[in-house]
C-alpha cells in the first residue's frame, strides 16, 4: 500500500512538474508606432482594456522622432510627445505589468518614399548615398535602388546625435531594453560613401549593432533588432526583403548573442526562428497582416519549445504583432470606426494572437 501511495505521489508530481515545464511565452507582445499626443487618452484605455487584460507583456513603440527631444531639438516631429505624455504611458505600463520598449530606426529606414527623414535632413553630411537625389514620385524598382535612405555608420559624429537620441528615450521611457530597428538596410558599404567604399559589409553591419549594443550594455540595457539582415535570401530562397542579399548575412556570426533578434515573417511562417535560436540567439517571432500565418508562427514557437533542450528552449521567447501603420489609423480599425483592407488583416491577426493566449494561458 505504501509503494502504491508512494507511486501515486510521483505520477502526481511528474503530472505537476511536466505542466510548469510548459511555461507561457516570455514575449506576448505588440509593436506599433507610438500615438500621437491627441490620441493619447485613448492610446492608455487600450493598454489597459485591450493589451494589459488579455495577456499582452511586451510593447514595443516606434517612437522614432515622436518625441520632444531635449538633446537635439531640431529631430522633434511636429506635434511630438511630451516628456508628460511619456509618463503618462510608463506609468499605465507599471500598473499593468507591461514591459515598454521604444524604439528609434537606426542604420537603414532613414528616409521613406520621397522624404528624407529627420536626421539626414537636418544632418545631410551623415548620408551613406549622397548622390542619391531623393525622386518628386517615388517608384520601386528605380535606378537607384533607393528603398530607404542609410546614414553612414562610419561618420565620426554620427554616434553622438544618435546616442544622445537614444539615452534620452531610455531614460524618460524607464525602459531597459531599445529596438534599433536595422531592417531592409539596402545601403550599406556604398562606393558613394568615400569611408565605407570596398568594405565588407557584413563587417560594417556588425560594428554599427555592437556599436549601439555596446553603448546600451553600459547601462545593463539591451539591444533588441529585426533578423533580415543576418538571414542569407538567396540559400533560403527568403529574397531580398525579409533576409539579405546584399551580403550582410555572415553578420549572425559576429555580433554578440545577447542581442534579441525579432523574426519578421508575413507571408509563411519560415522556421527561421530555429536558425536563430541554435545560433545562440534569443528569438521574437514577428507576424503581420496574415491571421493564418500568425498562426502557424504561434505553432511553429511552440513545437520549437517542446522539442528543444532547455537552455535552447529558453531563447524562444514569443511572438510579437507587428503593426504597419499610423498608431491612429490601427485605434481606428480596432475600435471598428474605420476600416481599410490594409489594417483589418492587422486588426484580425491581433485579435486571433489575443484569442491564442486567452484559450492556452500563453
Ligand atoms: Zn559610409
Amino acid at each position: 500500500m505504501k509503494a502504491l501511495i508512494t507511486s501515486f505521489f510521483i505520477f502526481v508530481s511528474t503530472l505537476c512538474f511536466s505542466q510548469a515545464m510548459e511555461l507561457p511565452f516570455d514575449v506576448r507582445g505588440l509593436c506599433m508606432n507610438a500615438p500621437s499626443p491627441d490620441r493619447l487618452k485613448q492610446f492608455i484605455k487600450f493598454m489597459e482594456d485591450d493589451l494589459a487584460a488579455n495577456g499582452i507583456n511586451t510593447l514595443v513603440l516606434m517612437v522614432d522622432f515622436n518625441y520632444e527631444y531635449d538633446s537635439y531639438p531640431n529631430l522633434r516631429s511636429e506635434n511630438a510627445l511630451s516628456k508628460q505624455d511619456v509618463k503618462k504611458l510608463v506609468r499605465c505600463a507599471g500598473k499593468n505589468n507591461i514591459r515598454l520598449i521604444p524604439h528609434i530606426n537606426l542604420l537603414g529606414h532613414q528616409s521613406w518614399a520621397s522624404r528624407v527623414n529627420n536626421l539626414l535632413r537636418e544632418y545631410p553630411q551623415y548620408d551613406e548615398t549622397p548622390s542619391v537625389v531623393m525622386p518628386e514620385k517615388y517608384e520601386w524598382p528605380n535606378d537607384d535602388g533607393l528603398y530607404c535612405k542609410s546614414y553612414c555608420p562610419l561618420h565620426p559624429e554620427v554616434h553622438k546625435v544618435v546616442f544622445a537620441l537614444m539615452d534620452e528615450l531610455m531614460d524618460v521611457f524607464e525602459a531597459d531594453a531599445f529596438h534599433a530597428g536595422m531592417d531592409e538596410v539596402f545601403y550599406i558599404g556604398m562606393d558613394d560613401c568615400e569611408r565605407c567604399r570596398g568594405k565588407n559589409k557584413a563587417e560594417l553591419f556588425t560594428g554599427e549593432v555592437k556599436t549601439i549594443r555596446d553603448h546600451l550594455a553600459e547601462k545593463n540595457q539591451e539591444l533588441w533588432i529585426w533578423g533580415d539582415r543576418l538571414l542569407d535570401g538567396k540559400a533560403t530562397g527568403l529574397g531580398e526583403w525579409e533576409a539579405s542579399e546584399n551580403d550582410t548575412y555572415p553578420a549572425i556570426d559576429l555580433i554578440p548573442k545577447d542581442v534579441v533578434i525579432c523574426d519578421w515573417h508575413y507571408e509563411n511562417a519560415e522556421p527561421t526562428a530555429a536558425f536563430f535560436a541554435l545560433k545562440g540567439f534569443r528569438v521574437v517571432a514577428c507576424p503581420w497582416n496574415r491571421p493564418e500565418v500568425m498562426k502557424s508562427q504561434l505553432e511553429l514557437i511552440k513545437a520549437f519549445r517542446q522539442n528543444s533542450n532547455d537552455e535552447l528552449k529558453s531563447r524562444f521567447l514569443g511572438v510579437m504583432q507587428t503593426v504597419w501603420t499610423g498608431s491612429s489609423n490601427f485605434l481606428d480599425s480596432w475600435y471598428g470606426e474605420k476600416q481599410n483592407d490594409r489594417t483589418l488583416g492587422n486588426v484580425n491577426s491581433f485579435k486571433e494572437l489575443i484569442k491564442y493566449i486567452n484559450a492556452t494561458g500563453n
